[in-house]
């Protein structure tokens, strides 16, 4: 089968792989689609560590082939998930209480294992979410993460009906954060971004106001015309964005940290205090956020925004990523 598997400099092939038998509690995948996120960039890049020849993807979505012994959760037939969660260790603190994002003994699919972009993808039958019906699987595939990390994200923040948040970067994830602010948290959203092209694609998705932050001081309106903003979610890959971030919320405000640029914040520890300030990681979401966040996609209330491409487009994909000229997200195809 073909996969998108990371090669030296910071390059990506598609060549021809061949999976393994499968093991108890493991399925099959064929897969039909699987999004281009900001983090597989990261990891060919080599942000967080040399990852030479793992296949990448966590926002796949296939039909199962086959199941392994032990298999409950899953069937042949069934529409399911790759995720970026790919398994837990399923006994810790964290697997325990709700957090099981943060176990310590995770896997993470295209990453430390074997990921979706390729033809099959092996996952852990209970670990893999199915896709309600009436959801497209192009459009799933951008909720695998994208989706499911947003929704994560603004409900960290706490946000509450009528309230302003400030969404930082209006890229992939940040698109389906103003939508799940928007229309499932009913919150009024602030899009920030420093391109045109994707502010303008937040106004139409219904972002209340628009900054571009390479004209305009975003903290600076924001303060002026709402008062500071009750909570930002930065997906933004820049830290002068967190560090505007911060500036833009009002006293008790809180920041939602989603974006990875591999660099530090700067924090005005007398804002923190004086102020109330809090910062918070968010790091994707858990099975049952998953589930959420689909059947919201499904009801029709947030709707990604999606394009196809063959995977010898990686690449090129990679290049107009890196260069801030994609707009939602590109997925790609791998039923053809
Ligand atoms: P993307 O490239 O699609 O979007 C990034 C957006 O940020 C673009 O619209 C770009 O114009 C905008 N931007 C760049 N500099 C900016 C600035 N200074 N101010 C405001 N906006 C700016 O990327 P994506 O797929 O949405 O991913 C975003 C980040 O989130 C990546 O670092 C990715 O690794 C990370 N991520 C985190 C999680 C998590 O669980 N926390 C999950 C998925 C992705
Ligand atoms: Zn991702
Ligand atoms: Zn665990």
């Amino acid at each position: 089968m073909k996969a998108a598997v990371v090669a030296q400099g910071q390059r990506v092939n598609v060549i021809e792989k061949t999976l393994r038998p499968l093991k108890h509690g493991e399925a099959l995948l064929k897969m039909q689609c699987c999004g281009v996120c900001h983090t597989d960039l990261h990891v060919k890049n080599g942000d967080f560590g040399d990852k030479t020849g793992v296949i990448l993807g966590h926002e796949g979505i296939g039909i199962v082939q086959q199941v392994g012994p032990g298999v409950t959760s899953l069937k042949p037939g069934d529409r399911a998930s790759v995720a970026w969660f790919f398994q837990g260790c399923g006994h810790c603190e964290y697997c325990n209480s709700g957090n099981e994002t943060l176990c310590r003994n995770v896997k993470n699919s295209g990453y430390t294992v074997d990921g979706a972009m390729a033809e099959e993808c092996i996952v852990v039958a209970d670990y893999s979410v199915k896709v309600p019906d009436g959801l497209d699987s192009a459009a799933a595939s951008s909720v695998t993460c994208a989706g499911v990390t947003t929704y994560k994200a603004v409900k960290v923040s706490n946000i509450r009906p009528g309230q302003w948040i400030a969404i930082y970067g209006l890229g992939g994830l940040g698109n389906l954060a103003l939508q799940y602010a928007k229309n499932v948290f009913n919150a009024r959203v602030i899009a920030v971004d420093i391109n045109d092209d994707q502010l303008q694609f937040a106004r139409e998705m219904g972002a209340d106001l628009v900054i571009n932050s390479r004209n305009e001081d975003a903290a600076k309106v924001i303060q002026e015309k709402v008062g500071g903003a009750h909570a930002a979610v930065v997906t933004a890959v820049a830290k002068v964005a967190f560090n505007s971030a911060v500036d833009a919320l009002r006293a008790g405000g809180r920041l939602v940290a989603v974006g990875l640029p591999p660099e530090a914040m700067s924090l005005d520890i007398p804002r923190l205090v004086l102020d109330g300030i809090e910062v918070v990681g968010s790091l994707v979401g858990t099975r049952q956020d998953l589930v959420e966040a689909f059947e919201f996609a499904a009801q029709g209330k947030v709707v990604p925004k999606v394009t196809l491409r063959p995977i010898e487009d990686i690449n090129e994909i990679f290049d107009e990523m890196q260069q801030g000229k994609i707009k939602g997200r590109m997925v790609i195809d791998l039923s053809h």
